[in-house]
């Protein structure tokens, strides 16, 4: 397995593998790693020769200083995470030498003004700017991205359809611990008291996800989703609805439908969507 701190170092070993022709396909991640990586690392490795992660901590993805400092990093556990999972090449650049300048950041035209983007104001400006560099660096097949993120999945993929056409961008579901909870790098953050209040509430949503008529409206579905959350006194949150999977809007069918939450557990933002 190698580590590759530098642009130019990867950039040689990718062209070597591309000119003896295996395949490369590309986990990005910002590291702490987990077993939902690993199912992203594993799609990778059953449809190409070769794996690339990154494990880069993207400051301009963070609208809040004190989020991007409190973001767990564990380099070493990182490493033994990704040789057991046959990683080739772990690409770690500094800020330095992903944002030279420092200055520029494109700004995210799609799915705007819900959801994360709407509690999370540039934060998927920051996402497309930190792509936009890697996806021009790490040239590769196919790109492997999870729906536990399902909001920045949809961006990736228009954004991906319009910047980087022969780039493939492949879907991956949740990976879920047995009690239900979606593995995050942020659970780590959590006290036990407060997983096991969060493992609580997940399980309680799911059940409320399965409480409805499948023909039930998603607009209807939102009035009591509302009146759950709304009732779930000192739970602090950011949004909690149904929305349809494929437009993100609020139309069609319950069975057409994720619901997608945002909330806190002390200063830890958890996200989660569920399939209705
Ligand atoms: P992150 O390191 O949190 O930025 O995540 C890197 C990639 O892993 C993103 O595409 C995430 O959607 C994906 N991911 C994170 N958690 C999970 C999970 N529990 N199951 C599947 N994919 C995940």
């Amino acid at each position: 397995m190698l580590i590759i701190k530098d642009i130019s170092h990867l950039k040689l070993y990718l062209k070597a593998y591309r000119d003896k022709g295996h395949s490369i396909g590309y986990v990005p991640t910002m590291g702490a790693l987990h077993q939902g990586h690993a199912k992203l690392i594993k799609q990778s490795r059953d449809h190409n020769q070769k794996t690339v992660i990154s494990t880069f901590v993207n400051e301009k993805q963070f609208n809040k200083k004190e989020d991007f400092n409190n973001y767990p990093r564990n380099k070493g556990k990182d490493y033994d995470f990704c040789d057991l999972h046959n990683v080739d090449v772990i690409f770690e650049p500094s800020s330095e030498e992903i944002y030279p300048d420092n200055k520029s950041k494109l700004i995210n035209t799609y799915f705007q003004n819900i959801l994360c983007d709407q509690f999370r104001p540039g934060h998927f400006d920051g996402v497309i700017t930190v792509l936009n560099k890697l996806f021009s660096i790490i040239e590769v097949n196919k790109v492997y991205f999870g729906q536990k993120d399902f909001q920045q999945l949809k961006i990736v993929e228009k954004f991906i359809e319009e910047k980087f056409p022969n780039l493939q961008l492949v879907p991956v579901s949740t990976e879920r611990q047995e009690e239900g909870i979606a593995y995050s790098s942020r659970n780590e953050n959590l006290s036990k008291k407060q997983l096991q209040e969060f493992i609580n509430f997940h399980n309680s949503v799911v059940q409320f996800t399965k409480s409805f008529d499948r023909q039930t409206q998603i607009k209807e579905a939102n009035t009591l989703a509302k009146n759950f959350i709304t009732n779930l006194v000192d739970q602090e949150f950011d949004y909690f609805e149904f929305r349809n999977a494929n437009s993100l809007e609020i139309e069609g069918k319950i069975s057409e439908a994720r619901l997608f939450y945002a909330i806190y557990k002390g200063q830890t933002r958890l996200i989660d969507n569920i399939e209705a």
